[in-house]
């Protein structure tokens, strides 16, 4: 269309030059706002199909997702417990109340703002059930498989800058897992979907461990959310 209406200028090709390189500019110069709203809606169609998802026979329902968040910062929980399903949302108990209390003294950020700019994933989206001594189920290896692929597309999507898995089930999602005296309070550069980033990892926020409230665990769970705090990421989480 634009190409139809344009006229030569006398001096040649001058006038024709400028369009092709005009036209050329437009269409390879990317538009932040158009970008974004692409994005916005492919997280949208992202947690859409998540909660639909059926992959795993032996998980129960519903799936638990947080809010279609476009941040630069991606938590990974372990998977949701009993009460979460109820309540419809991730972290919305008793470990969740800790881990919101560590954030909110050492981050600035209550729980309202979290849930509000940081994209809450996990290892797998499905309550797993008890397991014979009346604890959680551990996800079997293929359930968390399976829910691999979600976590692949939300960084492949989101593309953060800082993903900080919570325990070591979610830590071993990105790193060989060690003891967490040798983990925690530490920063790493990691890699997963094709996409790299800065890597916080935190123990899990579970009443029933004892190793965040004693040392050496108080004081390196204090280093890693100092980490978090001073991340660049962390300062400008949400895109745009
Ligand atoms: S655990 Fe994940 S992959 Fe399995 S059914 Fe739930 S959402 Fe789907």
């Amino acid at each position: 269309m634009i190409f139809s209406r344009a006229t030569p200028s006398r001096s040649g090709r001058g006038w024709d030059d400028a369009l092709e390189r005009l036209i050329f500019t437009r269409a390879f110069t990317p538009n932040p706002a158009s970008s974004l709203l692409k994005t916005t809606a492919q997280l949208q169609a992202h947690v859409k199909a998540l909660l639909a998802c059926n992959r795993c026979p032996a998980m129960h329902k519903p799936v638990i997702s947080g809010a279609p968040v476009l941040s630069k910062v991606l938590l990974v929980g372990q998977a949701p417990g009993v009460k979460e399903p109820i309540l419809g949302r991730p972290f919305a108990w008793t470990a969740g109340k800790t881990l919101f209390r560590w954030f909110s003294e050492q981050c600035g950020v209550d729980e309202a703002a979290f849930r509000r700019t940081v994209y809450m994933a996990a290892v797998c989206r499905c309550f797993p059930g008890k397991n014979a001594q009346g604890g959680d189920r551990v996800p079997a290896p293929v359930e968390i498989a399976e829910c691999g692929g979600w976590l692949d597309s939300e960084l492949r999507i989101l593309k953060p800058e800082l993903v900080i898995p919570v325990g070591k089930l979610a830590i071993a999602q990105f790193l060989p897992v060690g003891p967490l005296v040798e983990m925690i309070g530490k920063s790493y550069r990691a890699e997963r979907a094709g996409v790299a980033f800065d890597l916080v990892p935190l123990p899990h926020p579970s009443g029933a461990s004892p190793w965040h409230r004693t040392e050496p665990g108080r004081s390196l769970l204090h280093q890693a959310l100092g980490k978090i705090a001073q991340n660049p990421a962390w300062k400008q989480r949400i895109s745009g």
